[in-house]
């Protein structure tokens, strides 16, 4: 007895680890080599190594491992890398906080060698927590690829790519103003510095010339920046300040001289039209700078107090210096007034604390070189961006790219492979570290104390990970990789460089594909942030609700490049979707049961039957659609619809008929269903693996169980991870009117239901229905069981005549198309105790008139206000239009 096999409930919990071990040790996750087919690959986007699971990473695993397990199933050759980022910053502050609350010494003090041990311990305590993590979501990576961005191989790559632009000259070194985090102590580029409208102060005051008393008003929202000016310009067409152009000012208290310079860069209309220049400490003023040839002063040291160009403020914190600098000038004279002004004001992403702008001497790679190519691969649609929308922000940030600064001032990375010579004081970069400087052959050399930035490993990614620059056979059959899924908020961090270094080092695209999704947020739309108080953590909700309610619902709530709202009350009825599946599963099984016998002809499917199997093809050719363009969230509400609306809620009710029938007609009935649910859960697989899984093993045991029972075209696969996808068939002609016949009988059955909900028919009574089929009469007298148990008739009392000669008395008409259904009213309500009812109600209303009727007959119409008698005068009129209404229906019953 197969049935037997098939617990009452899905029980995720007994299911999900069993099922991934299962896969994983069987092999499935290896790509299935064929020389003469195309692979499909995706690098997946690895998430931080000592990082901790989130609803982004649930999001991006869900989405790749979807795409994975489809083109799986369509037998391609498919392959999955997983593998984790070291995340320079991240780890690192992880460590030092352990380190200070445990041992409660700083990595200064613990020195670089150990401190860079301690990490790697670290890692290998807690880097195996996130890769757990995504297997629990069921992602089907090959594991043996796994791969780290510190690991041996990677780090070559790394080494290999920094010398490889080194000596192209599109890595330098240089002296520019960067973005410095004083609490980080390392400079952090462009995109990792946030612009937050914030409220502040716009500082007026007078900046005094030198031998005159003449002086220029200037605004600024930074005054401890004035101590590094190193000029002030005016407009070259401002009347108000001509006669001032080449004379000299006075730096407040410092009364350090500096010229008055034109540029027409100034504008005329903010503050007072006159601009103080502080090259050090702004980048718009460092190129005014750059371009007058202006000294840059530097006026902060790396902890963000002031340094001794400052002069007596030398030591003091940047902002407690604002407040002495002010008050200082105030004393002066020099102040004229202060507003509130809102500004933009740049944080770091991490820790949030506000960036200064500095110079500093830094690494650099030269993006412009990099950019064209870039920029041409996605245009001339070497690469496609999905969605379309995404490839404008893509050219504009391409178009208008600055350098990037990779190294940081961290301990935790890949150290850059520069030696600087003590002797000759030249830069020797090397593959392997060198013993003497390439300039002078001395070996008194140091290696750059810096480490590069995390990005810089991660834009290597797709194809470090298959050996390059080794030229492996991974690398020569599995690159340029597909397929890149990914959140479109990492699309200039990571994406964008990926492109760059994949054509400088490979010449190909590393992608063809880049697919962006969208952030998770919470039910409202709002960010999900600890302050909030909001965050789902994905791990709660597979507890809960299993990993395949999770997938379902991210996977089906998100289109490309849109924000998700995600609901736990979603998440809880794609559960309840399993559990359908699994009793649809139940029935499945038991039908099988019931029809083991073998056919004695070859039955003739039935007119549910077809429509079934019509509409399974439909589907199948949807779903086909719906992939090749990406649109996975609508295909998967498709077959949920198909599965649940049609397949459960109709096919099944008519199959339990069929199957009483017996012989022939049971064992077809249980043939069609176990092939519909067969291909549904092939087609559901890549959204909910474990259910699917689990319930498709137990469906193959069951047919396997019997001589005569259904088997796939293909035959039973091993497993449905590498099971046949359902592939569309060409449409056929009847389909269309098969489809339409039954969808007919579909919207009777419906129409019958509302009525019934109308009037309050109780759903457990059976009601009379005299219905006129024309030319359908025989396909209802088909039905006519079906129709009797869909819509709860008495099958004694539903008449199916081809025509009525008059509408049947003291009965309501529903009109379906060329069909015409009569339901006798005696048979939804008990006449009798429906008109004692309204009699009743009619009573109690007419007592209600006579009181309002003779009050407002009586003084208080005189005296009472008028808009209370009104109100009583509008309440008489309501009752006497119920009281209308109520005489109506009583007429009706009679
Ligand atoms: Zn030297």
């Amino acid at each position: 007895m197969t049935s037997k096999k098939l617990s009452k409930a899905y029980d995720f919990k007994s299911v999900e680890k069993r099922l991934y071990d299962w896969w994983e040790s069987s092999g499935y996750f290896k790509p299935r080599i064929d020389l003469n087919r195309k692979p499909y690959v995706i690098s997946i986007p690895p998430p931080n190594v000592t990082g901790e699971l989130h609803l982004g990473h649930a999001m991006f695993v869900a989405m790749e491992d979807l795409m994975i397990r489809h083109s799986r199933m369509k037998g391609v050759p498919t392959l999955w890398v997983p593998g984790t980022d070291h995340a320079g910053i991240a780890t690192q502050l992880q460590v030092e906080k352990h380190l200070q609350e445990v041992e409660g010494i700083t990595r200064e003090q613990l020195g670089r060698e150990a401190f860079i041990e301690r990490t790697w311990a670290w890692k290998r305590k807690y880097g195996g927590i996130i890769t757990q993590q995504l297997r629990r979501l069921g992602a089907s990576c090959d594991w043996e690829r796994e791969r780290f961005t510190l690991d041996e191989g990677l780090s070559r790559a790394v080494r290999e790519a920094f010398v490889r632009l080194y000596e192209k000259g599109l890595i330098y070194r240089g002296t520019y103003l960067i973005n410095w985090s004083p609490g980080l102590r390392t400079a952090v580029s462009d995109l990792e510095v946030e612009y937050f409208e914030e409220q502040g102060t716009l500082y007026y005051f007078h900046y005094p010339l030198a031998d005159s008393d003449e002086s220029i008003p200037v605004a600024t929202t930074r005054p401890e920046t004035i101590l590094g000016d190193t000029a002030v310009a005016v407009h070259p067409e401002d009347r108000r300040y001509r006669h001032l152009i080449g004379k000299t000012c006075l730096v407040p208290i410092l009364n350090r001289p500096i010229p008055v310079i034109v540029d027409s860069y100034v504008d005329l209309e903010f503050g007072t039209g006159a601009l103080k220049i502080t090259p050090g400490h702004d980048p718009n003023d460092y190129e005014i700078g750059q371009q007058h040839g202006l000294p840059v002063v530097n006026v902060l040291n790396p902890d963000a107090t002031m340094n001794a160009n400052a002069g007596p403020y030398e030591g003091l914190d940047r902002y407690l210096c604002r407040e002495r600098l002010w008050a200082d000038m105030q004393a002066e004279g020099l102040t004229i007034k202060t507003e509130p002004y809102t500004m933009q004001v740049p944080r770091t992403q991490r820790g949030g604390e506000v960036v200064e702008p500095m110079v500093s001497t830094q690494w650099f790679v030269r993006m412009e070189p990099l950019a064209e190519p870039a920029i041409e691969a996605v245009r001339q649609g070497r690469i496609r961006i999905v969605p379309e929308r995404f490839a404008k922000v893509y050219y504009n940030w391409l178009e208008n790219i600055r350098d990037w600064c990779i190294s940081r001032q961290l301990w935790w990375g890949h150290r850059i492979p520069a030696w600087h010579c003590l002797d000759c004081g030249e830069i020797t970069v090397a593959r392997e570290d060198p013993a003497n400087c390439a300039h002078c052959g001395s070996m008194r050399i140091e290696q750059d104390p810096d480490v590069l930035d995390t990005w810089f490993s991660s834009g290597l990614w797709p194809f470090s990970t298959l050996g390059w620059p080794e030229d492996t056979d991974d690398l020569r059959y599995f690159y340029p990789t597909t397929m890149m899924e990914t959140g479109y908020d990492i699309l200039f961090f990571w994406v964008a460089r990926m492109v760059m270094m994949g054509l400088e080092f490979t010449d190909q695209p590393p992608f063809h594909t880049i697919y962006l999704h969208g952030l998770v947020r919470d039910e409202h739309g709002r960010k999900m942030s600890k302050t909030l108080g909001n965050v789902i953590d994905p791990l709660d909700v597979m507890e809960e609700f299993g990993t395949d309610a999770l997938r379902f619902t991210l996977l089906t709530g998100s289109t490309p490049g849109n924000d998700m709202n995600l609901s736990i009350q979603r998440v809880e009825a794609n559960r309840n979707f399993a559990n359908k599946l699994w009793n649809a599963g139940r029935l499945v099984l038991m039908a099988l049961d019931k029809a083991r016998i073998e056919p004695k002809d070859s039955p003739e499917p039935t007119v549910a039957d077809r429509w079934i199997m019509t509409r399974l093809k439909e589907l199948i050719r949807a779903v086909d659609r719906l992939f090749n363009n990406y649109q996975y969230s609508e295909a998967g509400r498709q077959i949920y619809e198909f599965f649940w609306g049609e397949f459960a809620d109709w096919y099944l009710e008519i199959a339990k008929l069929q199957l009483d029938e017996g012989g022939d007609r049971a064992w077809l009935t249980a043939r069609t269903m176990a092939s519909v649910l067969d291909t549904c859960l092939r087609l559901l697989h890549p959204y909910t693996p474990y259910v699917t899984e689990e319930l498709w093993g137990i469906l193959k045991d069951a047919c396997q169980d019997q001589p005569a029972s259904y088997e796939p075209e293909v035959g039973w696969e091993e497993a449905l991870i590498v099971a046949t996808w359902p592939e569309p068939s060409a449409k056929s002609q009847e389909e269309d009117q098969i489809v339409e016949r039954f969808s007919l009988i579909m919207d009777m059955v419906r129409a019958i239901r509302n009525l019934r909900s109308e009037r309050g028919v109780e759903p457990a009574r059976r009601i009379e229905a005299i219905i006129s089929g024309g030319e359908f009469t025989d396909l209802l007298n088909s039905l006519h069981q079906a129709i009797a148990v869909l819509a709860r008739l008495d099958p004694e009392r539903l008449q199916i005549h081809p025509s009525l000669e008059k509408a049947p008395p003291e009965s309501v008409p529903l009109v379906v198309g060329p069909i015409e259904a009569y339901l006798p009213l005696a048979g939804m309500v008990d006449l009798a105790a429906e008109r004692a009812r309204l009699s009743k109600e009619l009573d109690e209303i007419n007592v209600q008139i006579k009181r309002l009727e003779g009050l407002l007959a009586g003084p208080f119409s005189e005296r009472a206000p008028k808009d209370v008698v009104q109100k009583e005068e509008k309440k008489l009129a309501s009752l006497q239009e119920s009281a209308n209404k109520i005489t109506g229906q009583l007429r009706s019953l009679e």
